[in-house]
């Protein structure tokens, strides 16, 4: 099969990903293996193939919001058949028995393997994942626009639900990428209005466009505090601005994977017990309970396609916040 493959973390401008021709993978016990018909791109293969997170296995395929059909089944599969259309996000597995499974919390498995990262992704073919851990995609949605529903979509959603806001609530989004464009449409579909801090052009007009009740930058301050917010964007230079517009008692949730220092905190900002807190991957409840809101809303994904093998290109794009969106990989097309 034909894959983008990482062999040594670089910098986007350089080119870090290689296509090569390599085995198809064949899928084991419990597993389905999956046609891959999209992968978006997420702002963490970025951080994976410019080395800001350690690499566990090299070569690696990156991509972890993979669409596409079920074409063989390991021994013992019982939830899909052959022909299924399929999801497959970053929580690629747990091992289902340390003290933070046994609590509900598997986002923080101790042994959570991650897809694209700890195994090959959907830059590539043919992927193959545990049964348990690949989801049904709502019928409305065409493989491209579920792509991005995948991480940016089921981490928005689980941000979302850690800045404890609800219908009729005030939430401020700090970057308006591929995940913030989601949050922003269920958000208010569930009856909150929308506060977005970008600086980008493109992103506040979306953002008008998708609905946003007021549109600034980060150093602006909105006309009322807020209820909740989320940073999604990855510069911790953000946290003191964002707690400065948040009523007393509110969540700031940071739902990037990596982030610049935080600046020194003032102590007021914080207290009248404003929280902070990370998003740390999903569950598989949120998975569920995403795509299930996704198709209720339903969500309109704005979507950027690049062939497999510009994938390069795509994360340079993505570097450079030119992406209106998401960037979608077109594989199996
Ligand atoms: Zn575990
Ligand atoms: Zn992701």
């Amino acid at each position: 099969m034909r894959a983008m493959l990482l062999h040594e973390t670089r910098p986007a401008e350089d080119s870090p990903l290689r296509l090569e021709e390599v085995l198809t993978p064949s899928p084991a016990a419990g597993q389905i293996r999956v046609r891959v018909s999209c992968c978006a791109v997420c702002h963490t293969d970025l951080h994976v193939v410019e080395g800001e997170l350690q690499l566990p296995k090299v070569p690696v395929v990156p991509g972890h919001q993979i669409v596409g059909i079920v074409d063989a089944l390991g021994e013992g599969v019982q939830r899909f058949k052959v022909g299924d259309r399929v999801g497959i996000p970053w929580l690629h597995s747990t091992d289902g028995k340390c003290e933070y499974c046994k609590r509900g919390l598997e986002n923080l498995c101790h042994n959570a393997r991650f897809t694209g990262y700890h195994v090959d992704g959907g830059y590539a073919e043919f992927t193959c994942v545990g049964e348990e851990f690949a989801y049904a995609i709502p019928a409305m949605f065409s493989d491209e626009h579920a792509a991005p529903l995948l991480c940016a979509g089921i981490i928005g959603y689980r941000s979302y639900r850690l800045s404890g806001v609800r219908g009729g609530d005030r939430l401020g989004l700090y970057g308006f990428g591929a995940s913030a464009h989601l949050v922003i449409q269920f958000a208010r579909h569930l009856g909150c209005e929308v506060y977005v801090f970008t600086r980008t052009p493109a992103h506040r007009e979306l953002a008008t466009k998708l609905g946003a009740a007021w549109v600034g930058t980060a150093e602006e301050t909105p006309p009322q505090q807020l209820d909740g917010a989320i940073i999604f964007a990855p510069a911790g230079g953000l946290v003191p601005l964002a707690l400065r517009v948040l009523r007393k008692g509110a969540t700031l949730a940071l739902a990037g994977i990596t982030m610049s220092p935080i600046p020194p905190l003032d102590y007021s900002l914080l207290y009248q017990e404003r929280m902070l807190r990370s998003v740390g991957n999903s569950t598989r409840q949120d998975a569920r309970e995403f795509l299930q809101l996704a198709g209720e809303v339903p969500l309109q994904t704005e979507v950027q396609s690049f062939a497999l093998a510009q994938a390069n290109d795509a994360l340079l794009a993505l570097k450079h916040s030119e992406i209106r969106g998401a960037a979608v990989l077109e594989v199996g097309k």
